[in-house]
């Protein structure tokens, strides 16, 4: 049996198999931390998305649950004025390149922004960042599903999962700073690059963006 480590989050004692992430290690036991790119078999996330942060004592700032291993009488607050400060931050940031209108969206009602919005009473509203919309054109080449990057929050899932779980690798990101996104290698559209349609992309993607056109 996989050895276990006993820590305590937000006051309450729990056992983790040792070497598990803090982040999966508290929604085993139903402890929220707000999330958007992890995996739980990735072995060095990136965590870029910057939600999951929480304080652990002895550390002096906030720390990425995603990345970090627990460990025996590893002390953990999922809440502070400082994560709250940070993940309303970090909320706003991915807000502020989302076209945000989810009355016109297919995944209005299963969306993670939406949910990590209610469950921490964060505001979906694009502000105080100014919006970063640039217009960029729907890839809706592929016959059974399309992307739309001015829905892409540039989580970076369906990137990892081509790669690690489809074993296929036809999607990256491309541009730099205000202009990255999610493209393919030459950035000719999905149908012409070496993307198999596989959908494994499209059934990790959190919003939006790449959505499964209905079966003819
Ligand atoms: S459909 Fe499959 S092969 Fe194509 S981009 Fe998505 S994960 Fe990669
Ligand atoms: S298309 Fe979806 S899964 Fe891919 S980076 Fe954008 S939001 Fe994330």
């Amino acid at each position: 049996m996989a050895a276990k480590v006993t820590l305590t989050i937000d006051g309450r004692e729990i056992t983790a198999p040792a070497g598990e992430k803090l982040l999966w290690a508290a929604l085993d036991h139903g402890i929220y931390i707000p999330h958007l790119c992890a995996f739980r078999e990735e072995e060095r996330p990136a965590a870029s998305c910057r939600l999951c942060l929480v304080e652990v004592a002895g550390f002096r700032a906030p720390v990425a649950a995603c990345a970090l291993t627990v460990a025996a009488g590893m002390v953990v607050q999922t809440r502070s004025p400082r994560v709250d400060r940070l993940v309303r931050q970090a909320f706003a940031l991915l807000l502020s390149r989302h076209r945000l209108a989810c009355g016109q969206c297919p995944r209005n009602g299963d969306c993670a922004l939406q949910e990590i919005a209610r469950r921490r009473g964060l505001k979906l509203r694009r502000e105080p960042l100014p919006p970063l919309d640039h217009d960029l054109p729907v890839d809706n080449s592929p016959a059974t599903f399309y992307y739309d990057p001015g829905r892409c929050v540039l989580c970076g899932r369906c990137v990892w999962v081509c790669r690690h779980r489809a074993g296929v690798g036809a999607i990256g990101f491309v541009g730099r700073g205000l202009n990255r996104r999610v493209g393919t290698f030459g950035d000719v559209p999905l149908a012409q690059s070496s993307c198999t349609e596989c959908g494994a992309c499209v059934s990790v993607c959190p919003v939006g963006a790449l959505v499964a056109k209905p079966a003819p």
